[in-house]
């Protein structure tokens, strides 16, 4: 079922920013949804009102214990000119995992893609068209309580804000590059048991300090080992990791401690349906390097929205380099872009039949 939404129109419309100079999060549109929840009373009076502040008291419980979720999608402009938006339907069931496990209340899933669609076409003429950009939207759910006590709220609310943002590869939006990647050894991301497997703000606070160590290192990204062993493979910054050994191609299964992304999804459905061996499981260290220094570890890369397919270049472990196919991008990788982000931006068919869906 589709929901319907009042619309409050801005009556001053920002001007459009350059769409070659976007950055990631820099600008926001002109409108906004919101929508309330009340205990007793369920989540009511979605609407779409013009983007701007909120005010929220002091003592509001989500600035002080993160008790929040949010997601990540983005909206393409499709060749037509219309809009594309990918999979809604996996961010909004990944939404309510998020909030089951924060203790916010769930949300029926129609409610979250009608709100999706409604604000999106709101500020349609938002969604950029050169080549690469996108529109990302970003949903999520704070609450505005005010108690200094630790516990599940009972007021929440529900925000969508909208960003147009640059292409992940600058220059062409088809050359993607290898990035050097720091083996995480001190900090972890998540355990077992945890909230790796939500999207909230507590788990990016605390993974912001190895990516700093990362970046002095010279490295762009920390590949994240399991916090109990810090012997398997997890994740690589915010997205997930695929490695190609031989001719299988191995991630980590979903152990609770790693973020079931939409595009690690797809990845794993379009390479199973072309007839790759693929394997969800517990991934080694040991194994990943060995594999590098022998020649065998064909490729690896990074899934997820804000870049699709990130080729991996090179891993550094206790001051070692491991570089993967000379760091340059692998025939896998770049044919996973191609049709992934193909299929994003109607470029492509949508060889999976509802992936893509057209505003
Ligand atoms: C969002 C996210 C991903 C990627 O998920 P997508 O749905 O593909 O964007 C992977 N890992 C972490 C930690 C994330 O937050």
């Amino acid at each position: 079922m589709e929901y319907t939404f009042p619309v409050t129109r801005t009556t001053s419309p920002k001007a459009k920013p350059d769409e070659h100079a976007l950055g990631f999060g820099k600008y926001y549109t002109d409108h906004m949804f919101m929508m309330e929840y009340d205990e007793g009373q369920g989540w009511h009076d979605g609407r779409i009102v013009p983007y701007g502040p909120l005010s929220l008291d002091p003592a509001s419980t989500t600035l002080h214990y993160a008790q929040m979720s949010f997601e990540g999608m983005k909206a393409y402009r499709n060749p037509e000119g219309r809009i594309n938006l990918f999979r809604p339907d996996m961010n909004a069931a990944r939404l309510n995992r998020s909030n089951r496990r924060l203790c916010i209340p769930e949300m029926d899933e129609d409610l979250f893609i009608s709100a999706v669609k409604a604000v999106v076409r709101a500020d349609e003429d938002w969604v950029p068209s050169v080549p690469g950009t996108s529109l990302y939207i970003r949903p999520f759910i704070i609450s505005p309580e005010v108690s200094m006590a630790v516990h599940p709220a009972s007021r929440y609310l529900f925000l969508i804000i909208l960003s147009p943002v640059a292409a992940y590869y600058e220059g062409n939006e088809n050359e993607l590059h290898g990035s050097r990647i720091w083996v995480e050894e001190e900090y972890i991301r998540a355990a077992v048991g945890g909230t790796g497997f939500a999207k909230c703000g507590g788990n990016y606070s605390c993974g912001m300090i190895a990516a700093t160590e990362a970046k002095k290192q010279g490295c762009e990204e920390v590949l994240w080992l399991d916090a109990k062993e810090h012997r398997y493979v997890e994740e690589v910054g915010t997205s997930n990791a695929f490695f190609m050994i031989g001719d299988t191609v191995v991630t980590s299964s979903l152990t609770g401690s790693i973020l079931p992304g939409v595009t690690r999804d797809s990845t794993l459905q379009l390479l199973r349906k072309w007839g790759y061996k693929v394997e969800e499981r517990r991934l080694e260290l040991a194994e990943v390097l060995e594999a590098a220094k022998d020649g065998t570890l064909k490729e690896a890369w990074a899934t997820g929205t804000a870049c699709v397919i990130s080729p991996i270049g090179l891993l550094r472990y206790k001051g070692e380099n491991y570089p993967i196919n000379d760091e340059k991008v692998g025939e896998v990788s770049q044919h996973l872009y191609d049709v992934l982000y193909g299929m994003q931006t109607g470029k492509r068919e949508d060889e999976m039949g509802n992936w893509v869906v057209t505003l």
